[in-house]
């Protein structure tokens, strides 16, 4: 098979700008929105902004073709949807998700050791634990206080804030640790967070831990048992960076799963007069199996459109049945770019590389398939001409060798609904890392293929 050329080799001088100007977006957008709370937060601000209203307004006023609709749902996931003809005739769906893997404070997380107060946690997704001692760290958390106020706090993303830390022992001392595997060599209770350190000025049995409470007290009215009802999310502090001389790669956290979600956004913000109507949904709890009320696998979308048909008049199940099978899906989720360090994982003509364009795989899924969306030849062989004729460059990638791993997305979710669905996202490098890594050209033609497929798909 001919080796593909790379987005690089085909695009004019004017895309080459396009795909500049995009990735500072992004950027700005992945700093916002370091955890799926932010995230979600920072998609209705832009999306109120470029005229969407709340699904409770659109359906006071009557719900008309071309009406810009928007559902927050309980903070964590949304969807932002643009009116077509007629709902029953089925939508252009794109689902990405805000979740990424991360660590969660316990909820009884502080204790003094050792002359240093440090939190519990616990980690959230897919993570290599010996990634995440010794980086800089960032902690945001969200719980309502006793006087009944919403309380956010965000520690460690401006300059001049501190940071948190997870001790590693250090190399002189690690002749115990190197021989254990990679994957025990740091295990899940030992990834406790430094929080504070200094006694100064008080003189009671737990004096460090003392002071941190009050610090917390004073600035942000939380009492220890607070955080048996919060949601406290550490992440690395890190701003998303841009890689190489010439500046053609991001660094950044959470990149799976926000390089797709702001290719959502961004395209179904640019989506006008649709003739079926066009859907961007950002959902949570990807990386834990899309559990939970917030989740893909709930019935919060479904209802979003039970809603909108019955506002019609007339509803009956039916009519929401339709509407969700005649739909076409793109499950918008990151996969594995080649990784010539680890040649030994990928099978090369099967893998997607980085900088070759969005990646369709058609299905998923590990040992034979299990889990997987396996998308029908009917659909693929529309989004082609679709991508062609628009000069959105594709390429297609499996997650790595047949029996060495494999992975799922939320793509089977919405297919039991009978819709069309394809995975269709970002291939990217040292995915599940605190900070991963992919390519600027492969996040603007990710953008250009839900953009087109939101505007023009039929
Ligand atoms: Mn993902
Ligand atoms: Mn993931």
């Amino acid at each position: 098979m001919e080796k593909s050329k790379s987005v690089w080799q085909q695009i004019d001088a004017n895309t080459n700008k396009e795909i500049f100007e995009y990735s500072e977006k992004y950027k700005s957008f992945l700093d916002k929105a370091k955890t799926e709370r932010l995230a979600t937060q920072e998609i209705i601000r832009q999306a109120k902004e470029k005229g969407f209203i709340s699904l409770e307004e659109a359906l006071k006023k009557g719900i008309e073709k071309n009406d810009k609709i928007y559902l927050n749902n309980k903070n964590k996931s949304a969807v932002l949807m643009v009116m077509g003809d007629n709902l029953e005739e089925g939508m252009n769906i794109v689902g990405s998700h805000l979740d990424a893997p991360r660590l969660d404070l316990k909820a009884n997380p502080i204790y003094e050791q050792a002359d240093m107060v440090l939190a519990k946690t616990h980690y959230y997704g897919g993570i290599k634990k010996f990634q995440w001692p010794t980086i800089q760290l960032a902690l945001h958390g969200y719980f309502i206080d006793k006087d009944g106020n919403e309380v956010n706090v965000s520690i460690g993303e401006k300059d001049d804030d501190p940071v948190f830390y997870i001790n590693d022992i250090l190399p002189h001392l690690g002749a115990t640790q190197n021989e254990k595997k990679l994957s025990e060599a740091v295990p899940a209770e030992s990834l406790n967070v430094v929080l504070g350190h200094s006694s100064y000025g008080v003189s009671d049995e737990n004096p460090i831990k003392t002071s941190v409470l009050k610090y917390l007290k004073d600035n942000y009215n939380l009492d220890e048992d607070d955080f048996k009802v919060a949601e406290f999310e550490i992440v690395p502090a890190a701003k998303a960076r841009d890689v190489g001389f010439d500046r053609a790669m991001i660094a950044a956290h959470g990149q799976d799963d926000r390089v797709c979600s702001f290719a959502n956004l961004e395209a179904i913000l640019n989506v006008d007069n649709p003739k079926l109507t066009a859907v961007g949904l950002f959902v949570d709890k990807e990386e834990i199996g899309s559990v939970g009320n917030t989740s893909m696998k709930a019935k919060f979308f479904e209802n979003m459109v039970a809603e909108i048909l019955a506002s019609k008049g007339n509803y009956s199940d039916i009519l929401l049945r339709r509407a969700m099978e005649k739909s076409h899906v793109l499950s918008a989720d990151v996969t594995a770019a080649y990784d010539p360090d680890h040649d030994y994982a990928f099978e090369k003509l099967n893998t997607a590389l980085v900088g070759h364009g969005v990646t369709m795989s058609k299905y998923t899924g590990s040992r034979g398939k299990s889990g997987s969306n396996d998308a029908n030849p009917e659909f693929l062989a529309k989004l082609r001409n679709l991508f062609n004729k628009n000069k959105v460059i594709w390429q297609t990638g499996e997650l790595g060798k047949v029996d060495q791993g494999g992975g799922g997305t939320i793509a089977f979710i919405l297919a039991e609904h009978g819709a069309e669905v394809v995975d269709m996202g970002t291939a990217m490098l040292s995915m599940h890392a605190p900070v991963e890594l992919l390519s600027k050209a492969d996040a603007y033609m990710t953008y250009k293929a839900y953009e087109v497929f939101l505007n023009q798909f039929e």
